[in-house]
């Protein structure tokens, strides 16, 4: 049934983090927590102790071996099909809580074993759960449509789950006779061989790279070492840190073009076995977005290509160098000194985000008031930053590693969207119907983030202050637009190629992600040199073993930037809008719910809205680099 939140647990923000590259300031730029006490979140809101965590798990247990019993009865009248769906949605939500416990008390310290090992029981139980379910979706497709509407009409108490049914039933034409189901069922563990095999040669595989830095320092370049060392100041470091690690990934262009194009024929085969128009076709058709929303924001991207262009030129401008390489892309061009304090990243947060009103903003204080939070970094803690809020009865979970820059008010910011945002939710739906989807899920985040971003250009600020801020918001919008919808463009270019019955190898790949670095980044307008051994890093992003997933960084931000817009130049619908998307949860598709909140991205609207602030922003900026006289 709904194991949506199994989506949420591990958070959007943590997998953008490894590939968005967006600039990252190095971990050492702002002070440690030296003498901060760590803000830890309770956990025992969840249960009072281990003890009573476990007897909770085992009892959960137990109920999954009673859902079998509901097997072949849903179809006998209204009420059976009530009461199996009651109580397999009441071992969902509290499996749910089990699962969170574990997850959150294992992200403290990965390197406890027991944290690991209750986890690993959590997981395995909802494993059960989604075995004991399997007989639900062709069981309510066998009953048909007509019976079902009818049971929704009869019985009121239907009502929480009629989302849900309908969306079952909404499948019955991509869904095929019993035998061809059963043999795409057992085809599952073979269909996800590349994900498995990716997984292991990106991470155990590669004997990495080591090169000497010009400080003599020596530097092992796995993929976290690359990520922190690609922004160093220092040019011929960074080209160093390029040319060994993508010659490194290089030698391995052949098995993973292999491992990605079957991974590209595990989808075709899957959308021709159940009749899809293509392999986009079926994976946005989950949260049932249609796929004009994918094909407008590839246009949109490219039909404003020159703004980022001109980005890229702003920034050379910025960094005072020559020429511009693609290796020139990671290091900060700017720098403030200033720290945030826990309690300003508060403050910050509440004031910023005042045109929200007192609905959203009592939420959100309550919230920073409670223990909802484990803040600082310490040994042996989950990187990145996450929102968990899969605890339906209890409350959100904020995990950061707060680190006291303006990014981490910035990423302080985004996680209490989604926090603020799961409140809203449940607190107007049932939990059947409170979660939402991860097409709507960043926009409570990248709302937050613009409105951060002009609430402190509207300060009375230094010059060199106020093109930091800019300098941030325009990266954002390089790498979480542009940057993702390149991504989506090449992920779309080769499942089409293979669907046109082309041959994909590793070789193939490279020149088509080539001639799309070269195009993002203006190559051949003279803009930044592409050179072509960097053209391999496609073999790096994982997010191609996701299906189709990482256009909605892309879409999110720019429906977030319509709404900011929206409501900082006083459209009063602006908000109401906003916060009834919120409400909505996933009460209904995201595609319509954003569209009756004025939010079509089908359109160019929301997307030429976020390149007007863009150009605004760099406007400001070159206004201001004359004034410095840089
Ligand atoms: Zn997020």
């Amino acid at each position: 049934m709904n194991l949506q939140f199994f989506k949420q647990s591990a958070s959007v923000l943590t997998i953008l983090a490894a590939v968005s590259g967006l600039a990252v300031a190095p971990p050492t730029a702002h002070a440690q927590n030296g003498d901060d006490q760590q803000i830890e979140w309770n956990l025992a809101d969840l249960y009072p102790s281990l003890d009573a965590w476990n007897a909770e798990r085992e009892r959960i247990n137990a109920e999954i071996q009673t859902v079998a019993q509901y097997e072949g009865t849903l179809g006998n009248s209204a009420q059976s099909l009530l009461t199996a769906f009651d109580a397999i949605s009441a071992i969902n939500k509290e499996g749910a809580r089990v699962f969170i416990y574990a997850s959150l008390g294992g992200d403290e310290d990965l390197r406890n074993a027991e944290g690991q090992e209750r986890l690993s029981l959590a997981r395995s139980m909802f494993a059960s759960l989604g075995q004991a379910t399997a007989f639900i979706a062709p069981e309510i497709l066998a009953i048909g449509e007509e019976t079902i509407e009818q049971y929704i009409a009869d019985e009121r108490g239907l009502a929480k789950h009629a989302f849900q049914l309908r969306d079952i039933l909404r499948q019955k034409q991509y869904t095929l006779g019993g035998e061809a189901e059963s043999v795409l069922a057992n085809a599952g563990e073979v269909l996800g061989g590349p994900q498995r095999i990716y997984s292991l040669l990106s991470t155990a595989a590669i004997p990495w790279p080591k090169v000497t830095l010009s400080s003599e320092q020596v530097v092992t370049l796995n993929q976290a070492a690359y990520t922190r060392y690609r922004a160093v100041q220092n040019r011929e470091d960074r080209k160093k840190v390029f040319d060994a690690f993508w010659n490194t990934w290089k030698t391995y262009e052949a098995p993973f073009g292999q491992t990605l194009d079957t991974l590209v024929k595990t989808h075709i085969f899957t959308a021709k076995s159940r009749g899809y128009e293509n392999s986009l076709d079926q994976a946005v058709s989950n949260s049932n977005v249609p796929t004009d929303v994918y094909r407008a924001l590839v246009k949109a991207a490219n039909d404003n290509l020159p703004s980022m262009h001109r980005y890229l030129k702003l920034r050379q401008r910025m960094m005072g160098l020559p020429d511009l390489h693609y290796y020139d892309i990671y290091p900060e061009t700017t720098q403030l000194e200033k720290e945030f304090s826990v309690e300003e990243a508060k403050r910050l947060t509440l004031e910023s985000l005042q045109p929200f009103g007192e609905e959203y903003l009592t939420l959100l204080e309550d919230g920073l008031n409670a223990d909802w939070m484990h803040v600082y970094p310490q040994p042996g803690k989950r990187s990145g930053a996450y929102m968990q809020g899969a605890g339906y009865d209890v409350h959100p979970y904020v995990l950061l590693n707060y680190n006291k820059g303006f990014e981490d008010v910035s990423t302080f910011s985004h996680e209490w969207g989604h926090a603020v945002h799961t409140l809203l939710a449940r607190a107007n739906n049932p939990y059947e119907t409170y979660s939402y989807t991860t097409f709507t899920a960043e926009l409570a985040s990248t709302t937050n983030e613009v409105l951060l971003q002009e609430f402190m250009l509207a300060k009375d600020l230094s010059d060199e202050e106020r093109l930091y801020y800019i300098d941030r918001a325009l990266e954002g919008i390089r790498g979480t637009f542009f940057r993702q919808t390149m991504f989506a463009e090449f992920e779309l270019k080769i499942h089409e190629l293979a669907e046109a019955g082309e041959a994909l190898s590793g070789r193939r790949m490279t020149e088509i992600y080539l001639d799309l670095l070269k195009k993002y980044h203006g190559h051949d307008e003279g803009v930044m040199n592409i050179d072509e051994a960097y053209a391999i890093e496609w073999a790096y992003i994982p997010h191609f073993y996701f299906n189709f997933y990482v256009y909605q960084y892309a879409t999110s931000i720019s429906g977030g930037t319509m709404f900011a817009e929206r409501m900082l130049a006083g459209d009063e619908t602006a908000r109401d809008d906003y916060i009834n998307t919120l409400k909505a949860g996933g009460s209904q598709y995201p595609h319509p719910l954003l569209q009756s909140a004025g939010v079509d991205l089908t359109s160019e609207e929301p997307y030429t809205t976020l390149i007007s602030r863009m150009n605004r922003l760099m406007d400001e900026a070159e206004t201001i680099l004359d004034r410095m006289g840089k």
